[in-house]
């Protein structure tokens, strides 16, 4: 999963462009992370924005296979944090929902030291937690 999710983002924001991926567990057994996927998006070195036409099909996809998304990681040109965009526009605001950033657009090490991680809480607002509170890096 790890090494897919940044390969992914290396391959897709060559360095320049933010990319995003959504992992995914199956609604039975929803914390083991089992796939990743990678959305169409456009995107930018200071954001991007997923096609509606796939976020459609995505919906209905994962739902004929009971599937759910805990995560979406995307990356940063530099320092990873979560902007007031970040914060405002998840793929989904059910509490519990876990948005991850990776800096330098993950050409660094393929771990998460100095990514940042955030889950929104039953109020809604956000609240950033330790990554080995919620991902252990054998997935
Ligand atoms: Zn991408």
């Amino acid at each position: 999963m790890i090494d897919e999710t940044f390969a992914h983002f290396r391959s897709c924001g060559n360095g320049e462009h933010e990319c995003q991926v959504y992992w995914l567990s199956h609604q039975e057994r929803p914390l083991d992370l089992i796939e990743v996927s990678h959305p169409k998006h456009w995107a930018s070195r200071y954001g991007l924005a997923i096609e509606d036409k796939w976020i459609s099909h995505f919906w209905s996809d994962i739902a004929n296979r009971k599937m759910s998304v805990r995560f979406q990681v995307h990356t940063h040109p530099e320092q990873a944090f979560h902007s007031a965009t970040d914060d405002a526009f998840p793929l989904m605001f059910h509490a519990g929902f876990l948005s991850l950033v990776i800096p330098d657009f993950a050409l660094g090490p393929v771990r998460f030291d100095n990514a940042y991680l955030t889950e929104i809480q039953p109020d809604g607002s956000w609240q950033q937690v330790r990554i080995s509170e919620r991902i252990s890096e054998h997935e």
